[in-house]
């Protein structure tokens, strides 16, 4: 029973385990066939066709079945093994490409999704949204426009980390699980990177290009269900964006108005899109 549970996949990721497979795989096969050898000898031997006498002929018998049994059933059980293993490779490396943006390295939607699903208690849902990204790419390039994709990731990879988790849900558009901290202390953060990443202009491959992100947040848990937090967070987004963009915007504030003071606008995030257009330059 132990030897078929081990026979999982994910069993089999080091080496270690296909050793320790092989050797009870192959113990099992030689007492198996020394059990046999002993059953079938004694009324061979009574039936008189036994060419030897009956101690000699199981002696024989369950050295053979150590020596061939056991070199044979090891091979055999190592090939398997090895075979296993790399089946095993292959299953996770296909499960972590299958849950990675290829052109950011971030999680993917669908990674997203079953990371929301296990948030809950002191987190918010943010969704970014790069403003006017299509302006970048009509006057830079789509190159260019990947350039900026990457450079966003980077900085959203590293501002939720540990507990909080950031994802490329496609396009322009990213999405985070800021866990941890009072519900203010996590709006200031949301805030805070969309204040670094409109701070500062994003060097590319052939371009210098400065941007702005709107965002629009939604507090998980208290009993409310992943889908109603993210339309709630794409409504505020919805909103920050119909606001005039590069700002950050909380589910509540659509609800009431005034029921938390806009951030005081950093110099560099104020400026337009098409301000940033102006001033960017080709390298
Ligand atoms: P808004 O401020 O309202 O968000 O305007 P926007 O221009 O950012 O949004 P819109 O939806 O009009 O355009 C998004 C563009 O992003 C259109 C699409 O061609 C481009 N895009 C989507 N995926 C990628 C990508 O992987 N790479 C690049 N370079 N562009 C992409
Ligand atoms: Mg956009
Ligand atoms: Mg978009």
């Amino acid at each position: 029973m132990r030897i078929s549970l081990q026979a999982e996949l994910g069993d089999f990721q080091d080496r270690h385990t296909i050793y320790v497979f092989a050797l009870k795989m192959s113990f099992l096969a030689v007492t198996l066939s020394s059990v046999v050898i002993l059953l079938i000898l004694p009324p061979l031997d009574f039936m008189g066709v036994l060419p030897v006498p009956l101690a000699d002929g199981v002696v024989y018998g369950v050295v053979l079945s150590w020596l061939i049994g056991g070199t044979v059933s090891s091979v055999l059980s190592l090939v398997a093994g090895h075979a296993m293993h790399q089946l095993s490779v292959s299953r996770a490396e296909f499960e972590q490409l299958s849950r990675t943006d290829v052109l950011s390295g971030l999680l993917n939607r669908r990674a997203f999704t079953e990371a929301l699903e296990q948030a809950d208690g002191d987190a918010c849902l943010a969704i970014f949204d790069v403003d006017r990204f299509k302006a970048i790419n009509d006057r830079f390039g789509h190159a260019c426009g990947d350039a900026v994709i990457v450079a966003v990731s980077a900085i959203l990879a590293a501002a939720f980390d540990g507990r909080s988790v950031a994802a490329r849900l496609g396009g322009e558009e990213f999405g985070a699980i800021v866990v941890g901290g009072s519900q203010e202390q996590r709006i200031e953060r949301v805030q805070s990177v969309c204040a670094r990443l409109a701070g500062q202009p994003i060097a590319a491959d052939n371009c210098v290009v400065a941007i702005t992100v709107s965002a629009g947040i939604a507090d998980l848990g208290g009993g409310r269900g992943k889908a109603g937090a993210y339309s709630a967070a794409d409504k505020a987004l919805y909103l920050a964006k119909a606001l005039g963009r590069n700002r950050v915007v909380h589910e509540n504030e659509g609800l009431h108005p005034g029921w938390r003071r806009h951030l005081p606008q950093d110099a560099a995030a104020a400026r337009a899109m098409s301000a940033d257009c102006d001033e960017a330059r080709l390298a």
